[in-house]
């Protein structure tokens, strides 16, 4: 795009530098040719007239000098002798005196042998009009014998007669005639005539009949131009054409009036000289004409006329526009040439600045501006651009420095940000790992205490029926009841940790609300003790199936169940459920303490509780749990309550969609393929065996201790090693099998057992600190206890996966019944 640019340019230079050339050119082309033309046509028309000038000049000198020699023959010694001689005697001829006539003619016959053909003859008449002497060109006597023909009618002599002495009548041009014929070829000739004089008396008159060929002839000598003389009657005496001549005295009608339009005729008579150019008749002719009148002489008055044809002034013209043009082009063509020069010296060093910018612009900035070489404005353009380069490539470089160093900087910062977040993370994974194991080592050793102290006073079939003494009985309950607070206390917070690290995950599925309501309520009544409290279930018989994680949804009514009868004396606990538009919403209502207002906002947070009253135990851990795992449901839990009257908290639920309902496979088709144990093949009376899985001593001595109290036959085990072959050799009735083993995954132990044909109808119930239930039931588990584990939950389960009625063992009072 750029170089099209530049291109651009140079074409636009080139362009303007032609153009202004172009036009001055031309016009003074023009000019010139114009000038020139018109200097020329004048030039050669005063060239002509010049020449026309010194013609006419010779003519009328050539005729004065005729009027000169006739004075000298009139004043010569022989004819004033022969005058006087006349005046005497009145007849010469008849005279003897023969010698005064024959000195006359030898005066003629000298004077014209000088002058060469000048004259026709010369004659002498008397006064009567007889011709008395004549002599022709040649010196010979004419008429001797007759003396001549009378002239008296001549205007000759008529005019010559009236003359004074020294005046010369010259009379109008005739052709010479000879007895009343015309000389062929035809000769035009000039009288001159006077008179002869003795004294002051007129004696006779001498006449000159003059040629005018030779005079003519000089016009004519050497000249190429065509040439016209004419008289003043029209007659042409001269013509290029000579069928054109003496049209008046030959009657042939041509004749210059004729020929010509009467604004030539006017033009040329009416001036002494002068040009005619391009005129009507020779509109391709340039005519130059002059007046031919001798001085002194009346008769004479012609025009003469010189024709220049103009087309060869135009040739001349023609010749210099041609030279004009050629030097018009030739100044074109040095004016383009310097042009282009001029405009690549522009260009150019515009084009290579260009390419600097251009490659500075690509981010090269390792190129130096070319110098010039000019002074002029791209010359400053250029050293300008190379100073701004080099000021830019100074900023540049130093601002490049200072990118790597804030690079540089940030690049550490980022190192240690990634270093802390690393640690961050690994706290936090250390902290996870902490409050799991923590759990998990505390909940194990709690949950021996909380067995053994329950097992002391409920299962004196474990200690060989010996009572415990009635003195230590309180006391064993207070480790029992604080240790199920310090449960309590560990599941929330292991919650919380699980919360906050995102690591919660809830399991849903379709879920029958009535059916956990069932439980709650039954767990609700044993948490009362000797409260008079009411627990007054409120909901339809049917409602929605919801879309929930079971487990979760039990816990949080616990704990609101929970809540409400810790914090109500008397009165009534309510479950309360409704579906309405998309949602279960479910209440507890309590006839309790009640929240003041200004307690209302610490409600939700951690560790928030409105009483710090010792008695009533609690972490304020369980509303922050709730309220989020119904979040994580998509609902939300609130609460209202006025003190002292009562509280209602109300959690939502999302009732499950058709989807999600086609989707949620039944628990028996989650188990498909899978032999379930055939509890027909079980016979109440028969005594079970268990082979009891558990790493940890002491809760496997409790558990040990509590099914053998209960009739079963326990075989147990430490090492995950010898599960399958211990299963293999005893196919016992059931398993009970921890899955966090040392060694070995209690998870591959239960894919084992199931895969084994000889073990895998054998139910194995899964026992653990995690909230696995999903898998152990995928893996084809029969049940599932989550630790820690009350010894009559653990022979619950044990009954129910062995399909044995109570009856088998003593059956326990719950702890919280
Ligand atoms: P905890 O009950 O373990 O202290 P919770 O988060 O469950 O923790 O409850 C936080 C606090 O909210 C309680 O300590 C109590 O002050 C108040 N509270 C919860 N439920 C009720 C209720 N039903 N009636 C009155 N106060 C309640």
């Amino acid at each position: 795009m750029f170089s099209f640019l530049t291109q651009r340019l140079y074409n636009k230079l080139i362009f303007a530098f032609v153009f202004v050339l172009l036009i001055p050119t031309s016009v003074i082309s023009l000019y010139n040719v114009q000038t020139t033309s018109d200097t020329l046509i004048q030039k050669i028309g005063s060239e002509e007239l010049s020449v026309l000038v010194s013609q006419a000049n010779t003519v009328e000198r050539r005729l004065l000098d005729i009027k000169e020699d006739l004075i000298f023959l009139s004043q010569a010694p022989p004819t004033r002798h022969y005058a006087s001689l006349m005046s005497q005697t009145g007849d010469v001829n008849a005279d003897v005196n023969a010698a005064t006539r024959d000195a006359q003619i030898a005066l003629f016959k000298t004077f014209l042998d000088r002058s060469t053909n000048q004259y026709k003859d010369i004659r002498i008449i008397d006064l009567g009009g007889q011709e008395l002497l004549s002599v022709d060109g040649l010196g010979q006597q004419l008429n001797a014998e007759k003396n001549g023909e009378n002239q008296a009618g001549q205007a000759y002599f008529n005019q010559a007669i009236g003359l004074a002495s020294n005046q010369v009548y010259i009379s109008d041009f005739n052709l010479s005639q000879n007895n009343g014929h015309y000389d062929i070829p035809y000769v035009p000739v000039l009288y001159y005539s006077m008179p002869l004089q003795v004294d002051s008396a007129i004696v006779g008159i001498l006449v000159a009949k003059v040629i005018l060929n030779p005079i003519l002839k000089d016009i004519t000598l050497h000249s190429t131009t065509p040439i016209f003389l004419v008289n003043s009657d029209g007659s042409y005496l001269l013509n290029p054409d000579p069928g054109k001549l003496y049209g008046k005295i030959l009657n042939t009608g041509v004749t210059f009036d004729n020929e010509r339009s009467s604004k030539d005729v006017i033009t040329m008579f009416g001036k002494d000289q002068g040009i005619v150019s391009a005129s009507t008749d020779y509109p391709d002719t340039l005519q130059a004409y002059i007046q031919v009148k001798p001085e002194t002489q009346i008769g004479i008055r012609w025009l003469l006329i010189r024709n220049i044809p103009i087309n060869t002034i135009l040739g001349e013209v023609n010749k210099t526009q041609l030279v004009a043009l050629s030097l018009s082009l030739l100044a074109l063509l040095g004016g383009v040439i310097v042009a282009v020069l001029l405009t690549r010296s522009i260009v150019r060093p515009v084009l290579k600045l260009s390419a600097v910018a251009d490659s500075v612009r690509q981010g090269n900035w390792n190129v130096t501006v070319p110098h010039t070489g000019g002074k002029d404005e791209i010359g400053h353009l250029a050293d300008a651009f190379d100073a701004m380069l080099r000021e830019l490539k100074t900023v540049y470089g130093s601002l490049e420095a200072r990118v790597m160093a804030r690079t540089a900087e940030l690049e550490s910062t980022n190192l240690k940000l990634t270093e802390a977040q690393r640690i961050a993370e690994e706290a936090s994974r250390a902290k996870s790992l902490f409050l799991s194991n923590m759990s998990h080592e505390l909940r194990t050793p709690l949950n021996v205490i909380i067995g053994y102290a329950h097992s002391m006073i409920a299962m004196p079939q474990m200690f060989n029926h010996v009572q415990v003494q009635d003195v230590h009985r309180p006391y064993l309950k207070l480790i029992e009841d604080n240790g199920h607070y310090l449960i309590g206390l560990i599941n929330d917070i292991l919650d919380l940790s699980k919360l906050e690290a995102g690591k919660l995950e809830l399991l849903c599925t379709t879920v029958e609300l009535t059916e956990i309501f069932r439980g709650v309520l039954s767990t609700a009544t044993g948490l009362l003790k000797d409260k008079p409290l009411q627990i007054r279930p409120d909901y339809p018989e049917y409602l929605p199936l919801i879309w929930a994680d079971a487990i979760r949804v039990r816990q949080i009514m616990l704990n609101l169940f929970s809540n409400a009868i810790k914090f109500t004396a008397t009165g009534s606990v309510t479950l309360h459920a409704e579906a309405t538009d998309g949602w279960v919403s479910i209440s507890v209502i309590d006839t309790g303490i009640g929240i003041p207002d200004s307690a209302r906002a610490m409600i939700f947070q951690r560790f928030g509780q409105v009483s710090l009253n010792k008695e009533i135990e609690g972490t304020g851990l369980g509303l922050d749990i709730s309220k989020q795992l119904s979040q994580m449901h998509g609902g939300d839990l609130t609460f209202d309550s006025v003190e002292g009257k009562g509280s209602r908290f109300t959690f939502t639920l999302p009732i499950a969609t058709p989807e999600q309902i086609n989707s949620a496979l039944p628990q028996k088709q989650t188990n498909a393929g899978l032999i379930i144990f055939d509890k027909s093949a079980l016979d109440p009376d028969d005594i079970y065996s268990i082979l009891l899985v558990e790493d940890e001593v002491s809760m496997r001595e409790l558990m040990r201790r509590a099914l053998e109290a209960s009739g079963y036959i326990v075989v147990d085990t430490h090492d995950g090693a010898q599960v399958l072959e211990l299963t293999l050799g005893l196919l016992p009735n059931l398993v009970i099998l921890d899955v966090n083993l040392p060694h070995v995954s209690g998870w591959s132990l239960l894919q084992q057992l199931k895969a084994n044909e000889l073990t895998q109808a054998i139910p194995v119930i899964v026992y653990t600190a995690s909230a696995d239930r999903q898998q152990a039931m995928q893996l084809g588990a029969a049940a599932f206890i989550r630790k820690p584990a009350s010894p009559e939950d653990i022979l619950r389960t044990v009954r129910d996966a062995l399909h044995v009625p109570d009856a088998i063992g003593d059956s326990f009072t719950s702890p919280l019944s």
